[in-house]
């Protein structure tokens, strides 16, 4: 976003307005933090906010300041869609392509005509916003924001609230500030957050320390299915509809278990496949180290995106063949695998 772009933002809010915010589907804790905290600043400004995701999020998030205000489309689209045609503005975060969003709430989105903003941290961006906040070398759309208010001048608007929803936001993406794109500019703004009221230890521990017995027996069953294939430098882990079952699988239980394979000695990528019956898919997360790019692998092979390190996507196939698939397409990385 340059100089001519803020200021134009800056007199498109320079009275009060209605802005509705809207993160990705199946949100993460940045997506949830971004737009928690650009809610809270924006309706410090004056303005009218909502803030909008197409479906629900782990409970490990449920606890955020201004949570009680998300509403999700999937369960009152109606409501969504009323408020979405009167916005005067619409910011989108944490993600770049309107499909993310799924296609219902994306079908809505492209019928509006008011003007959106996007801030977002992944690869490739849309061209769908007028105003293009899209940086893909920052660890988190969290930290983004806090640019944005840095550019808006308004830091001073900083308060505990926005504070904390950031801390969520970096911290997750991050993976507690050890990713590579973790930089001595996102340490700094994580102490100015602290400086305003994050309690960054109480943060850690609401969004970690809440596994509840099943998640951690689904732990236990991801790990007896991981499969290390060292030839290659790639391991995986499985999980199917009965296993998931057995362990009375809620939404965000298997959040971060694909990095237990990435974290083997020499292993340099890693996946998870998720059987979603529901859905008819086999969910996929992958994770790499260096300059192996899950982003490619899952834009070529799998249906969806994501970034270098980490990316998602999806399978049609069964889970057996979606695996075959995952490990036939292997020896075609084999050298960028070996030199990661
Ligand atoms: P996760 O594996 O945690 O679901 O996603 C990892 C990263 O890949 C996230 O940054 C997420 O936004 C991105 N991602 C996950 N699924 C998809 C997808 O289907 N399409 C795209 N473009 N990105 C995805
Ligand atoms: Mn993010």
């Amino acid at each position: 976003m340059n100089t001519a772009e803020i200021s134009e933002l800056k007199s498109l809010l320079s009275s009060p307005i209605r802005i509705v915010v809207i993160g990705h589907k199946n949100p993460d804790g940045d997506a949830i933090g971004s737009t928690l905290g650009l809610s809270a600043y924006l309706e410090k400004l004056g303005h009218n906010v909502r803030v909008m995701v197409p479906n629900d999020y782990p409970k490990f998030l449920k606890w955020m300041p201004g949570n009680d205000k998300i509403l999700r489309f999937e369960s009152h689209s109606d409501n969504c869609g009323t408020l979405l045609k009167k916005a005067n503005l619409v910011f989108t975060l944490d993600f770049n392509a309107l499909h993310r969003l799924g296609p219902e709430m994306e079908a809505v989105l492209q019928k509006l005509v008011c003007p959106f903003a996007m801030i977002d941290h992944h690869q490739q961006p849309d061209t769908y916003a007028k105003f293009t906040y899209s940086d893909a070398s920052m660890g988190s759309t969290s930290e983004m924001v806090y640019h944005f208010m840095e550019k808006m001048g308004h830091l001073n608007y900083l308060d505990a609230d926005i504070a904390t929803n950031l801390y969520v936001g970096i911290m997750t993406d991050s993976g507690s500030f050890r990713f590579p794109a973790t930089t001595s500019t996102t340490h700094k703004v994580v102490a100015d957050l602290i400086d305003h009221g994050a309690e960054n230890s109480q943060i850690h521990r609401n969004v970690y320390d809440n596994n509840s017995e099943n998640r951690m027996q689904l732990l236990g069953t991801a790990l007896s299915n991981l499969k290390v294939m060292q030839e290659h430098r790639a391991a995986y882990i499985s999980l199917n509809q009965a296993e998931l079952d057995a362990c009375n699988y809620k939404k965000g239980d298997t959040e971060g278990f694909v990095n237990y394979a990435l974290s083997i000695e020499n292993i340099v990528l890693a996946a998870i496949f998720i059987e979603s019956e529901k859905d008819g898919i086999i969910k996929i997360s992958l994770r790499s180290k260096g300059d192996f790019s899950v982003n490619e692998m899952a834009r070529t092979h799998f249906d969806g995106g994501g970034h270098i390190n980490a990316a998602g996507g999806r399978s049609t196939r069964n889970m057996e063949e979606t695996i075959k698939y995952f490990i036939s397409i292997l020896p075609t990385y084999q050298n960028a695998l070996l030199n990661a």
